[in-house]
């Protein structure tokens, strides 16, 4: 159940609905937004739920209570009927424009970093992507730099009025790079690190919750929740593909899951055809078929010379492939009545 308080509601008045949920024996999760504040009861049974709804909508202060019966509720649609658009330091992610986040797999150098944020800011990316931490199923193999590839972004980011998203693993590491990063990057192979997922929810910088490669969509709802009930309303999600049988393609990059996580949530959503399907030759058409889907976004790898790159050489885009996607993206992202 959700308990959506009125406009002007006090905290007082948060309280005593607070209050009255774990008289009842159930936790009370609050959410303070800009709007409102709601409070999510969880673990109401089925069968008393009716009653419980009752005595609560009875109390002046509410505005109404919705039941939701998915193991997900605040990233639910029933929660939010309208989509949420995510402000990226003035940058809105999920509204009318289709947001372009690309640059390097990873920070190699400054040089490299730079060359390709200028290319993809000339072609139109607003929001420059790059691994500082970087996840390596090798233990021998790149790291990325730390907080001196933070450095490099950040800074490159600034000359050309760009924002930053990057990734990071570690919960300890949170609160330094938010200190460089604009949004929060979650990585596939950490979308069930509840101990990080619950460490983002406790700052309001925007995250970006990759979709586990083995995830399924309603485990990927599970894992946006923990950030909203955890007070960060600011989560954008990305499909980078699931491994499946198929091998010709780095992943399965699963377009399905747009239309369907918008249909059962209120997020924005972005793909990443890099990641998605391992192959430069690839990323064009799967580009254009994210935006077609309905996707908010795209996340996309480009190398100034994807033949030197220290990771993901074969499905970084060149600075020209980029501007060459970028035009060719424009006629679908308008005849889907978007802006680019
Ligand atoms: C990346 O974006 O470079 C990356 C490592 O992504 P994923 O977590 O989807 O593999
Ligand atoms: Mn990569």
């Amino acid at each position: 159940m959700i308990i959506v308080m009125k406009k002007g509601a006090t905290q007082e008045d948060v309280h005593s609905v607070e209050e009255r949920i774990r008289e009842w024996g159930y936790s009370a999760h609050t959410i303070y937004g800009a709007e409102r504040t709601v409070v999510g009861a969880v673990g109401v049974p089925e069968a008393d739920k009716a009653r419980y709804m009752e005595s609560l909508e009875a109390m002046p202060c509410v505005e109404k209570v919705i039941a939701i019966l998915r193991p997900y509720k605040f990233a639910s649609r029933e929660y939010h009927p309208e989509g949420t658009v995510v402000d990226v330091n003035g940058i809105p992610v999920g509204g009318k424009q289709v947001v372009i986040m690309a640059g390097p797999c990873t920070v190699e150098t400054y040089e490299q970093t730079w060359e390709s944020a200028v290319a993809c800011h000339a072609a139109g990316a607003t929001i420059l992507r790059g691994g500082a931490y970087k996840p390596s199923t090798s233990p021998y193999s790149f790291q990325g730099h730390g907080e001196e590839g933070l450095k490099i972004l950040r800074d490159v980011a600034d000359k050309l009025g760009m924002r930053v998203v990057t990734e990071v693993m570690d919960p300890r590491n949170v609160e330094l790079v938010c200190r460089y990063a604009d949004i929060l990057q979650i990585g596939t192979r950490n979308m069930q690190n509840y101990d990080l997922l619950r460490e983002v929810g406790r700052v309001r910088t925007p995250v970006l919750l990759k979709r586990g490669m083995w995830a399924r969509i309603e485990e990927w709802m599970q894992a946006a929740e923990y950030i909203l009930v955890g007070g960060n309303p600011n989560v954008i999600l990305c499909e980078r593909g699931i491994r499946t049988f198929e091998t010709h393609t780095r992943n399965t990059l699963d377009l399905s899951a747009v239309p369907a996580v918008k249909e059962l949530s209120h997020l924005p959503i972005i793909v990443d055809p890099s990641q998605g399907t391992g192959k430069r030759s690839l990323v064009e058409a799967m580009s254009k078929a994210a935006i077609a889907a309905g996707a908010d976004g795209l996340l996309i790898e480009v190398h100034p010379h994807p033949d030197q790159a220290i990771k993901d050489g074969a499905q970084s885009l060149t600075c020209e492939g980029f501007c060459n996607l970028m035009r060719n993206l424009r006629p679908v992202v308008e005849a889907v009545g978007r802006t680019l």
